[in-house]
């Protein structure tokens, strides 16, 4: 019997261990299994290439819990280990990594999580002693029997094992007795385990009988010893792909298509991405993607470890370059974990741009399932953007489907403003914007749907990744002025006239709930309505945008503000700018000219105070002046207000007006209905 202490200069690593690692207890037994599965290929290998003649007989790893004894065993029929494997493996090199490590980062526990790999020693978080007992492959050997209490002291000495392998027992300690169900047990094999290479047995199958589930005879196998993403893409039909994700992800929809990953240079890496159908509200999906290391389960918290688009996808990635034991900071600073997230960019754009190319019909029924997922990428993405600049599509109002480039050369023609830049128009609502949009059509002009839910950004993204572009949400001014071709026409009106048609107009305009009407004249062509509203293009994106956003509720808390375009050349217009001047004109002239006087008077005494500085008696003048031109105007808006009042038209031009718009509601709604009948 030898007897000795662990070979470590740092007082003791339990402590360490255990402190450090309380929230992440559970990984001991992915380690153990993890070792035995390795031990277990070892000896595979060896006997494939003739080192090892004897026979293999069944490998399969056992893990057996015993309530009774409150023991956990993982036993395999691996390569074993001899009393100096264990010397070398278990009571030395364990801990001359840990040594030197602990000196360097000992102010640091979150490193010392993060480097330190835990293998067999993270046996000890749920035990209050370990036994191996072990039985090596080689000629001759003879078994061995390895404790440890969690001291440095162990005692090692001859074991009775008969049979080739490992077994490792953990007495379980008091606090970790979950670790005893076998429930909980098998919870954790199937989240860790559950495409390891080598069968791992975990209890028997249950079966119903006599009313209630009962154990039967049969080893209970608990994972896919040959998982789909190692298998070859060319051996894989589409079903096999559908129930591999089933398995993944009970209850969800099938997902649109998928991506196999399979490289072996610069790095290796294997896996299968899927596509989800997103739905409406798009939270970032609980059945993330999952990364493998060799098959085993390493994490599915993925943040900052794949690209950010991607955490709408699912599926998974196994790479031996994905460190096990280590913590998502630290995986996420890795820079082998850093060149597979770009790695995966690469190939998911590779691959939707062989979609695009092989299949554009295909790709364009997808396209509205997958829009969101490729405006995320190219949002947040500088390189999936560059490569998706090629198979991204737009969609116009027709149902017609265009990548960029197609685009740019349909609207090119008729949409260059005089500046030179191709102006794109938008919808954001096809239903409620459609008078906007037919004007659009009707002047040859092809109108965009963006009505997703990251349109407002993507918007941006166009006229920033598209030299020359800008996009004009259609409801956002007149035809005329959507696109300015420097041939607008002038409006025929005296500025008298504009004067008091304004003030007809602003006298009749309803109250509406958080926003502002401000009204401007302009030559719209005599077949447009008379007057329409619209919304200024950047106050309509930074709305749309706060909508999506928080941290953006500067915009959302403004009140919306539109403009009332009052068409000079629509007929109806035309003839109340002439009524009221025959019935305003008289009035409303003498006190226009009075203002005008009043105004110059007050500049002239400005104009010759030294320094700006008016001397007290001018400037009690000078308030006279205002205080005049003041009630000059509320005359006048009294005047043109109560002619306007006699008029039901400027309602009814108003009304419709907002009601194009949708925003005649309730009461006003009522109002406006009432008025059409009476005038009928
Ligand atoms: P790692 O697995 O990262 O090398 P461990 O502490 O888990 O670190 O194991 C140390 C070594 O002990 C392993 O590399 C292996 O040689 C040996 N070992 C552990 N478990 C077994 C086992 N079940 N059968 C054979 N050898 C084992």
């Amino acid at each position: 019997m030898q007897k000795g202490k662990i070979g470590v200069t740092t007082e003791n690593i339990f402590p360490v261990i255990k402190k450090f690692l309380y929230s992440d207890h559970e990984i001991f037994l992915r380690e153990l299994v993890s070792n035995a599965v390795d031990a277990t290929q070892k000896l595979r290998t060896l006997s494939g290439f003739g080192e090892f003649k004897g026979e293999l007989g069944t490998l399969d790893v056992r893990v057996t819990v015993d309530k009774e004894a409150g023991t956990l065993t993982v036993s395999d029929r691996g390569i074993g280990m001899d009393a100096d494997d264990l010397d070398k493996y278990i009571n030395q090199i364990a801990f001359s990594g840990a040594e030197e490590f602990l000196a360097k980062y000992k102010d640091s526990a979150n490193s010392i999580i993060g480097h330190f790999g835990l293998g067999f020693y993270s046996a000890f978080m749920v035990a209050k002693k370990v036994v191996v007992s072990s039985l090596s492959y080689k000629d001759g050997a003879e078994p061995v029997r390895w404790e440890c209490d969690g001291s440095p002291e162990y005692i090692m000495e001859k074991g009775d094992r008969t049979d080739r392998g490992t077994d490792i027992i953990l007495y379980i300690d008091d606090e970790s007795k979950q670790f005893l169900e076998q429930a909980r047990v098998d919870a954790l094999l199937r989240k860790y385990c559950r495409f390891l290479p080598v069968p791992v047995i975990s209890g028997k199958e249950e079966e119903w009988k006599d009313g209630r589930m009962q154990p039967t005879d049969r080893d209970k196998v608990v994972n896919a010893t040959a998982p789909l993403w190692l298998k070859k893409p060319a051996d894989l039909k589409d079903d096999d792909y559908l129930k591999f994700y089933h398995e993944l992800y009970p209850g969800q929809d099938d997902p649109m298509f998928w991506i196999h990953l399979n490289v072996d240079y610069p790095f290796t890496l294997t896996g299968v991405l899927f596509f989800p159908k997103l739905k409406e509200n798009f939270e970032v999906t609980k059945n993330r993607i999952q990364l493998y290391c060799n098959q085993v389960f390493v994490t599915d918290s993925v943040e900052g470890v794949v690209p950010e688009f991607m955490m709408l996808l699912q599926g998974v990635i196994d790479s031996p370059d994905i460190p096990l034991n280590v913590s998502r900071s630290y995986l996420q600073s890795d820079t082998a974990v850093k060149k597979i997230s770009g790695y995966i960019t690469k190939k998911v754009s590779g691959r939707l741009a062989e979609l695009f190319t092989a299949d554009r019909a295909g790709f364009e029924k997808k396209w509205d399932d997958i829009k969101i997922f490729i405006e995320y990428g190219m949002l947040t993405d500088e390189k999936f953007c560059d490569a998706a600049m090629k198979f991204a599509l737009l969609r116009d109002t027709e149902n017609r489907y265009f990548t960029l480039e197609e685009y740019r050369n349909l609207v090119e023609a008729e949409q260059t403003d005089r500046n030179g830049d191709v102006v794109y128009l938008y919808t954001t609502d096809a239903e409620a914007q459609h008078n906007y949009i037919q004007a659009a059509t009707a002047r040859g002009y092809d109108v965009l749907l963006l009505d997703g839910r990251l349109d407002s950004h993507f918007v941006g993204l166009l006229e920033q990744k598209v030299p020359k572009t800008r996009l004009v949400r259609v409801d956002s001014g007149s035809v005329d002025s959507l696109i300015d071709k420097g041939d607008k026409k002038t409006v025929d009106l005296t500025p008298l006239q504009i004067n008091e048609m304004s003030t007809i107009f602003r006298s009749q305009m309803p109250e509406v709930k958080k926003a502002q009407i401000v009204v401007e004249f302009e030559a719209v062509g005599a077949d447009a309505l008379p007057a329409m509203l619209t919304q200024n293009e950047f106050m309509s994106r930074m709305k749309a945008m706060a909508a999506m956003q928080p941290g953006m509720d500067f915009y959302a808390g403004l009140p919306d503000s539109y403009n009332l375009v009052v068409n000079t050349e629509h007929p109806l217009v035309k003839r109340m700018a002439e009524e009221a001047s025959k019935a305003l004109d008289s009035k409303v002239q003498p006190l226009a000219d009075r203002i005008d006087t009043d105004n110059a008077a007050i500049e002239a005494l400005r104009n010759d105070a030294p320094d700006g500085k008016l001397s007290p008696d001018n400037e009690l003048r000078v308030a006279d002046l205002e205080k005049s031109v003041g009630e000059s105007r509320s005359e006048q808006e009294k005047i043109v207000a109560e002619y306007a009042a006699t008029l039901p038209v400027v309602k009814q031009v108003i009304d419709l007006a907002l009601l194009q718009a949708g925003m005649l509601k309730g009461e006003a709604l009522s109002a406006f209905v009432r008025r059409s009948a009476d005038m009928l």
